[in-house]
């Protein structure tokens, strides 16, 4: 594997010659921060946060879950704090001098709560505890008929007071302790600047008493966001493309169970190709993407821009995010050799095209 790996080293650094694009890569972990900086990637695009609370630390979930003061909610986010001070330290010194962006937790509360058949089959045989009776209530109370359009992103952190302060302020004391961090903070399925702008105000004053310098900005990939991206890029340092979330609900088709009843069909009437979660629909999510380039570089004429949904690793893809003019793409510490070669072929047939 280390050959290969140096192999794979020798060949993209020829393509990154002429590339403008940089390549970062998708990481949650330590050590997948540290894969992806030896396959050449240029800081993390994007760390969901959200996978950093499953295991061990469900226990602490649930006591958020479960609180019902002010005080028990706090003791919970308390709880969790030192981990995710934890978790950051490791991600900035893996990447050490690269930027390392942070989204605040975006769980669809679906992938998140206890199994609500599971616990009511526990509660009703009486094989249940105490809590598991009260994280039964809890778990119905939120029960959503579409989660991934639901209590999500910055909307749970506008609800749960104290939940994005208590990442904000981990981000910012491991950023103080590492060397040469570079921390980026990033707001998920943000819709209206005002969204934006309330957990901006909270961040900075945190930042401000910790005494650390961070970007703040956002994901585009709610729709809504891409076409009022004037607005908000007045409350963003940055944006980054959510493809994901922007191609289910441009197309208005569900991300977890959409591809195998009609894809097929859609594939014979040649309506796409291969499917737009792959490979980026350039009339459609790509026409959003433009709009938002466009504005957001109006507003903010130093706006950051990248993509960290699924097709930051697609060659065609990058391609496009190339051509509208991206500052970075973001993918899987995998397909961070592939999207280095494709910039830097993008860049190589756009000096081609120019001379022309
Ligand atoms: C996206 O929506 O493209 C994205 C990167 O976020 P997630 O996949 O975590 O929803
Ligand atoms: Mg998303």
């Amino acid at each position: 594997a280390d050959e290969l790996v140096s192999a794979v080293h020798r060949i993209m650094t020829h393509a990154d010659g002429g590339r403008r694009l940089a390549v970062r890569a998708n990481a949650d972990t330590a050590e997948d921060a540290a894969r992806a900086r030896r396959f050449g990637a240029q800081g993390i695009g994007l760390c969901r946060t959200e996978h950093m609370f499953l295991g061990d630390r469900r226990q602490l979930v649930e006591d958020l879950i479960l609180a019902e003061t002010p005080a028990e909610r706090q003791s919970a986010l308390d709880a969790l704090e030192p981990l995710q001070k934890a978790d950051f330290i490791g991600l900035f010194e893996a990447m050490s001098g690269l930027p390392v962006t942070i989204r605040l937790i975006d769980p669809p509360l679906h992938e998140f709560l206890p199994d609500l058949v599971d616990l009511s089959v526990k509660v009703a045989t009486g094989a249940g505890t105490d809590k598991d009776d009260r994280l039964l209530t809890a778990v119905k109370r939120l029960h959503e008929q579409n989660p991934m359009l639901g209590l999500r992103g910055v909307r749970l952190g506008l609800v749960i007071p104290g939940l994005f302060a208590m990442q904000v302020r981990a981000i910012a004391q491991a950023a103080r302790q590492s060397v040469k961090a570079r921390a980026e903070i990033m707001i998920p399925l943000v819709g209206a600047v005002q969204e934006l702008e309330s957990v901006r105000e909270e961040a900075l004053k945190i930042l401000a008493e910790v005494g650390v310098h961070a970007l703040i900005g956002t994901m585009i990939e709610v729709p809504r966001a891409a076409l009022t991206a004037g607005q908000i890029a007045e409350a963003a340092q940055f944006f980054s493309f959510g493809t994901n979330d922007l191609t289910q609900m441009t197309w208005g088709f569900s991300r977890d169970d959409v591809e195998a009843s009609f894809f097929g069909k859609y594939l014979d009437l040649g309506i796409f190709g291969v499917s737009p979660f792959e490979s980026l629909d350039r009339d459609g999510v790509g026409r959003l993407m433009r709009i938002a380039v466009e504005e957001g570089r109006a507003a903010r004429p130093d706006l950051k821009l990248g993509i960290c949904g699924e097709h930051g690793g697609d060659p065609e893809s990058v391609r496009f995010c190339h051509e509208i003019g991206l500052d970075y793409v973001s993918c899987s510490p995998f397909r961070v050799p592939v999207a280095r070669l494709e910039a830097g072929r993008a860049a190589l047939s756009r000096a081609g095209s120019d001379t022309r």
